[in-house]
């Protein structure tokens, strides 16, 4: 175990004698030993002995010690002002961290104050602001088991999102877990950990969680049947348990900002306490079926570029969200990730979403209306979650208010809107007018951010508060009126009335006057030129005022918490309003793209009831890649049909000639007409596809640790297990890793399969041109081409798709496009002429040299090249020649070498 958690050593050895703080630290410490405890002690966090020095040399703090009776202990301390950041750095590092606060005021009781942990940070059930991207859902997940079934369950702990799946199958859930990608994981007994990501935070959480009835109960507390809404009792066990986990990381049931604690003193950590309240911002659990949605695993979703740019490109919203997001609010935000995580293959929903957008398209004002309209949204998802949980403050609840204040004029803005889902959420649009007119009534405009300091309840609300201000307020007015008063009375004209500190009001008198100081006059303080006094009316009055404005802050405090319990207590209502608001902003931003972009509305083929069993149809007239065209000037629109008789499409062309682009572009648009978005296209028909598999580019799995080829092979192993007629698979370069040979042949055993077995609608792009010939022997196999011009050894790409094989690959041409010095390019083009004409015959009769037989040029150019160098001898610097001679040449393409090759002459040059 991590010494820097659980109770220190040096203090469990000796804890009854320990003071009565390092004892309250020592039992937190055992009550959240896979917590790092932050221990509040008046303005900063504490830690203390193994954790002491575990947070200093991460945060880069000093180490200091505290010395007692009992001993001296290493400490160190952040400032709890800006503790995020510190404990940002603490998640970071693999910690969860235990927030002990001091939840009574110094004083207040006659022992140690009490400190209780008021939650738990931890990386996937994060609520703070700061620490939280706001534009995408973070995930909570837990996994169990049930016989031969997973259940997963996922929850979002600052907006409430629950939801719920299962399988039978580990891969299935795998595919599902990189959709949603948590942070954190707690898995129960037997349940597969290894299916998180690196990246993931998983931790065997307790069994009993996990036990059926348990998790049935606590799930009891939160949805109505359980047994009748989840599909198995793989789900119950998750979802019971990621419940638990949940009420878990809340903390004690510390009850809020003052101190009206109800700590539980029992030793036992209270994690699977059933009498615990619910979590009151969790009031829907959605269940699915992965079936519902296009099927994506973690190989798609990177090499389609959903989430995270391709370093290629360089930059950084260069993904499909990031040219589809003109949300206006991080509600819509984040329903539209959701959306383009999990594609719809319902043709019903898809063509729901489809109307809203056209419709949307059609109208410029509204929807540039409900664009500048959702813009006054604020995060309702994450304010009420906060209000729910107690830690809202008046601002939060203003702001709460202020996105109701909106919702009149979105609805307005829809009123004459047609389409079914447009109706559907203008009906969803409750302006929640009750809440709304509660905190209008009950806060202030500008309330502070403190809620213990009064300031925030609005006039006319308590009838008792007012009047408490009012008794304030009057001794005030007396006091003010006081000066005039006693000059009055006493003839001093120079008698001032001040305030301070210490001594509260006084009345001042300068030295000469003191004679006409009347005897009702008390002496409290001597100065230099003028002594000050109080008279009893005036100490009356003056703690009249302190006692009805302590009251006033008291009062105010308990109101604020009763007016947030009361738009607590509506979560529901205004999670479904969230919703509505959240969804109506995803349509308007995918409708904004479409007008501004120029896309079209795609045809779907097929009912949902009318499903044959038969191949995929695909026909896009004019398709552009959608994140491509933006990162350049322009763009050349291409055409694809595919159809059962039409299915694999074997595309040759020299590299960059735009062969992974247009592949990408295809399975984009399809991805993009199933989220229900216009696509970049003239004219798009297709049916729905239930799986897009990816295998594209050469990217080592660096931190797995494994070479391109196996990469390559792993991922091929899986589309060839999974792939079926519904399915859109992208091969890309297939069999590169690998001697010329072994790749052709691998390459062609692959599309035999794919052709014959699988009946896959696939896209097959490869430099082994005599591939190509494949096609005259498969029966639904055809070619593609990307034809490029050579003037004056000068090559140009068209970016043109075209029926029939390419003629060569002009790989060298490429090479001098890309900055490789002449002399180098020169030899690898005599090289190619040579081996053209007739030095070693192409294989499969190809009379055009190959891309494979430039490669074996440009390698034996390499190779002559790398041998000059080192045969100068004397300065050929040592690493340099090391570098040389572990080139791995099977694994570079062309191009690749020439780059390499020209990098390293650099090198020498220098
Ligand atoms: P290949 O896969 O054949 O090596 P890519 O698809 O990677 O080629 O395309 C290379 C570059 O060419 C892209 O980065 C892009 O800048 C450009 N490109 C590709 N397709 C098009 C197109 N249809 N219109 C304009 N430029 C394109």
């Amino acid at each position: 175990m991590d010494p820097a958690l659980g109770p220190p050593d040096a203090m469990a050895e000796k804890r009854d004698e320990l003071t009565p703080m390092m004892r309250q630290y020592h039992d937190l410490c055992a009550r959240y030993d896979d917590a790092l405890v932050l221990f509040q002690v008046g303005d900063f966090y504490e830690t203390f002995c193994a954790a002491a020095e575990r947070t200093a040399r991460l945060l880069e703090i000093t180490l200091t010690s505290r010395e007692d009776s009992t001993g001296e202990y290493p400490m160190s301390g952040i400032p709890i002002d800006n503790a995020e950041s510190y404990v940002e750095t603490l998640l970071e590092a693999g910690y969860r961290v235990a927030i002990a606060d001091q939840v009574e005021a110094p004083g207040e009781s006659s022992g140690v104050v009490e400190r209780a942990v008021t939650r738990v940070i931890t990386p996937g059930t994060l609520t703070e602001d700061e620490l939280l991207a706001s534009e995408d859902n973070t995930f909570a997940a837990a996994l169990a088991r049930d016989g031969d079934t997973l259940g997963l369950a996922l929850l979002d702990v600052s907006t409430g999102e629950f939801l719920a799946t299962s399988a039978d199958s580990s891969e299935r859930i795998a595919d599902e877990i990189s959709r949603f990608e948590p942070p954190e994981a707690v898995v129960g007994p037997d349940a597969p950990a290894d299916l998180f990501s690196d990246a993931c935070m998983v931790t065997p959480y307790e069994p009993e969680a996990f036990d059926h009835e348990y998790a049935r109960e606590t799930l009891a507390r939160y949805v109505r049947n359980p047994d009748v809404l989840l599909a198995s009792d793989a789900e119950i066990r998750a979802c019971g348990a990621l419940l638990s986990y949940a009420e878990y990381v809340r903390g004690g049931d510390h009850e809020g900002e003052r101190g009206e604690t109800e700590t539980d003193n029992s030793d036992d950590r209270d994690t699977l306490n059933a009498a615990r309240e619910p979590l009151g911002y969790v009031t829907q659990l959605t269940r699915y079926d992965p079936r519902e949605y296009l099927l994506l695993d973690a190989v798609a979703l990177r090499s389609l570029e959903l989430f995270e740019p391709r370093a290629v490109h360089g930059h950084e919203d260069a993904t499909l969200v990031g040219v589809l997001d003109e949300t206006a609010s991080a509600l819509g935000g984040r329903k539209l990730r959701d959306w383009v995580r999990r594609p719809l293959l319902e043709r019903a929903r898809i063509e729901g979403r489809l109307d809203a957008v056209e419709e949307l398209t059609g109208s410029v004002q509204t929807r540039e209306t409900l664009h500048e309209l959702l813009r006054g949204v604020y995060d309702l998802e994450r304010l009420i979650g906060r209000t729910s949980r107690e830690r809202a403050n008046a601002r939060d609840l203003r702001s709460l208010r202020d996105t109701l204040a909106v919702v009149p004029d979105v609805r307005a803005a829809l009123e004459g809107t047609d389409c079914d889902r447009l109706r559907k959420l203008h009906a969803d649009l409750d302006p929640l007018v009750d809440v709304r007119e509660l905190i209008d009534d009950a806060i202030v405009t500008t309330p502070p951010v403190e809620i213990t300091e009064g300031g925030i309840i609005a006039e006319g609300y308590d009838a008792d508060l007012d009047e408490l201000r009012g008794t304030a307020r009057e001794g005030k007015a007396w006091i003010d009126d006081l000066e005039q008063r006693e000059r009055e009375r006493t003839g001093i004209d120079s008698l001032k009335v001040g305030f301070n500190a210490v001594h509260g009001y006084y009345i001042e008198v300068t030295n000469p006057n003191l004679e006409s100081v009347p005897d009702d006059y008390e002496r409290r303080q001597t100065l230099k030129n003028s002594e000050r006094f109080v008279t009893p009316e005036l100490k009356r009055r003056e703690d009249e005022i302190v006692s009805a404005e302590e009251r006033a802050d008291d009062r105010e405090y308990d109101l604020f918490r009763d007016v947030r319990r009361a738009v607590a207590a509506e979560v529901e209502r205004v999670q479904t309003l969230a919703d509505a608001l959240a969804t109506l902003d995803a349509l308007v931003s995918l409708s904004t793209v479409a007008a501004t972009y120029d896309y079209c509305r795609p045809e779907l083929l097929e009912d949902d009831d009318q499903k044959t069993s038969g191949g995929l149809e695909l026909e896009i007239e004019g398709g552009r890649h959608p994140v491509v065209e933006r990162t350049q000037e322009s763009f050349v629109p291409n055409d694809v049909q595919l159809d059962d008789d039409r299915r694999v499409a074997i595309i040759t062309g020299p590299n960059m000639s735009g062969k992974s682009t247009y592949m990408r572009q295809v399975a984009q648009i399809v991805l993009l007409a199933q989220v229900g978005s216009f696509v970049p296209a003239r004219g798009a028909r297709l049916t729905p596809v239930e799986r897009i598999f990816t295998r594209i580019g050469a990217s080592d799995d660096i931190a797995g640790g494994r070479s391109t080829f196996m990469v390559e092979m792993d991922e091929l192993a899986t589309i060839l297990r999974e792939a079926d007629e519904r399915s859109l698979v992208l091969l890309d370069e297939v069999g590169r890793g690998t001697s010329t040979a072994d790749g052709v042949a691998i390459a062609q055993a692959i599309t035999e399969h794919v052709h014959d077995e699988l009946g896959a609608t696939t896209l097959f792009a490869t430099h082994h041109h005599p591939l190509t010939e494949l096609a005259d022997d498969l029966e639904a196999a055809f070619t593609l081409h990307f034809a490029v011009d050579q003037t004056d050894g000068e090559v140009v790409f068209h970016h043109e798709i075209e029926p029939g094989a390419a003629t060569g690959s002009y790989g060298v041409e490429v090479a001098t496009a890309a900055g490789v010095p002449e002399d180098v390019v020169e030899r690898a083009r005599t090289l190619v002429a040579a081996e053209a004409d007739g030095d070693s015959p192409p294989s499969m009769g190809d009379s055009n040299p190959t891309e494979s037989e430039a490669e074996r040029a440009l390698e034996a150019c390499l190779g002559e090249a790398t041998q000059t160098a080192t045969a100068d001898g004397g300065d050929v610097p040592a690493d340099l020649a090391a570098e040389l001679r572990t080139l791995d040449l099977a694994h570079l393409t062309p191009v690749e070498a020439l780059t390499e090759l020209d990098r390293l002459q650099r090198l020498l040059e220098e």
